[in-house]
């Protein structure tokens, strides 16, 4: 079996949920390339290559690839494609746009959001905004994208050698026009240790504003929301939790007035700890939290960022 997985990157720095979906690729089992696809992008190569269970690292540099547009990398992909049983990338924003593409390139059916590997051809992924787990095997070539909160990430103590490849002439209708990225001191939230989220019952974005972030600044927390927080503008899009939005493992996760809704609740299955805190004590939030804190969250939360900032 020969796998190749997309590294993801912003040309500078190889981001976590590379190393997570590197152990999937490693519990499918053979031969692991990592294709490390972008502009100036040397330095992302070379922590690619320190991956343990990396077998080579394929460095594609070139203009055309500086800002990774799905429509240009997933016909680099299918370039090389020939030569793979595996193809591979992590279930984020940019795998996500990628691989479908791929697919459909291939004429292959993708396996979406794998949270775990059962062998060489047969994965478990989450159905029904979580649910249900399906059982899915697979036959011949395969596209691949992993939920990389389900797995760990793999360690640093490799040397792959790097191999520079041609890029063919590549052509696309998409043309990238800028990208518009949010500075925030606080941790990126896929990732975040902690998680500080709010929902609906904030009641306005000054509310959220005065209440959520300064716990989730206390604690060294990103911040989250439900998909109702976002829907009535209290909270940016990106910060939304759940099936249509961001899926988080962190170690400590607050939910500070969210119902716990299905839907919610798919994103945050793989969080350590769950706080709730919800004055209605017969809120679904309770059956999956581990501390529960019934009460009205205008005071319990300035509360325990006072006990926190202590
Ligand atoms: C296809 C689809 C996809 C969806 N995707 C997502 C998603 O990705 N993420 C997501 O979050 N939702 C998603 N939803 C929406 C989801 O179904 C819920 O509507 C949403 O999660 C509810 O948000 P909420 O918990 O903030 O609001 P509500 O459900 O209105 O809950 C508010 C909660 O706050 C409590 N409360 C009220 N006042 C206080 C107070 N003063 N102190 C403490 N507690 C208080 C209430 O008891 C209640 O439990 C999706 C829905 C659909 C149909």
């Amino acid at each position: 079996m020969k796998i190749l997985l997309l590294a993801e990157h912003d040309n500078q720095t190889l981001s976590p949920h590379t190393a997570r979906a590197l152990t999937a690729a490693r519990q499918i089992g053979g031969e692991v390339h990592l294709l490390v696809a972008g502009q100036g992008c040397g330095h992302v190569a070379e922590a690619a290559a320190r991956l343990s269970g990396v077998a080579k690292v394929l460095h594609a540099d070139a203009p055309a690839l500086a800002h990774q547009l799905a429509e240009l990398l997933s016909e680099l992909i299918v370039s090389v494609a020939d030569g793979y049983d595996t193809l591979l990338a992590p279930a984020t924003s940019t795998g996500k746009n990628v691989m479908p593409r791929v697919a459909a390139l291939l004429d292959l059916m993708q396996v979406s959001d794998i949270i775990a590997v059962d062998g060489p051809n047969s994965f478990r992924r989450p159905i029904y905004a979580g649910n249900a787990i399906e059982h899915v095997e697979t036959s011949g070539k395969q596209v691949i994208t992993v939920r990389t909160t389900a797995f760990v990430p793999a360690d640093t103590e490799g040397a792959a050698p790097i191999e520079q490849i041609s890029v063919p002439d590549l052509a696309s209708p998409a043309e990238w026009i800028e990208d518009i990225t949010v500075t925030t001191e606080r941790p990126e939230l896929t990732s975040a240790k902690r998680v500080v989220s709010g929902g609906r019952s904030l009641g306005s974005k000054e509310k959220f504003d005065a209440v959520i972030l300064p716990l989730a600044d206390a604690l060294g927390a990103a911040v989250g929301a439900s998909r109702d927080a976002v829907d009535e503008g209290f909270a940016p899009n990106d910060w939304q939790v759940g099936q249509t939005g961001k899926t988080v493992a962190p170690e400590l996760y607050i939910a500070c007035g969210i119902s716990g809704a299905i839907q919610h609740v798919a994103g945050i299955k793989d969080a350590k700890v769950i706080v709730a805190i919800n004055s209605d004590p017969e809120a679904p939030i309770f059956k999956l939290a581990d501390y529960a804190l019934v009460g009205d969250l205008f005071e319990l939360v300035p509360e325990l960022t006072r006990a926190v900032s202590k």
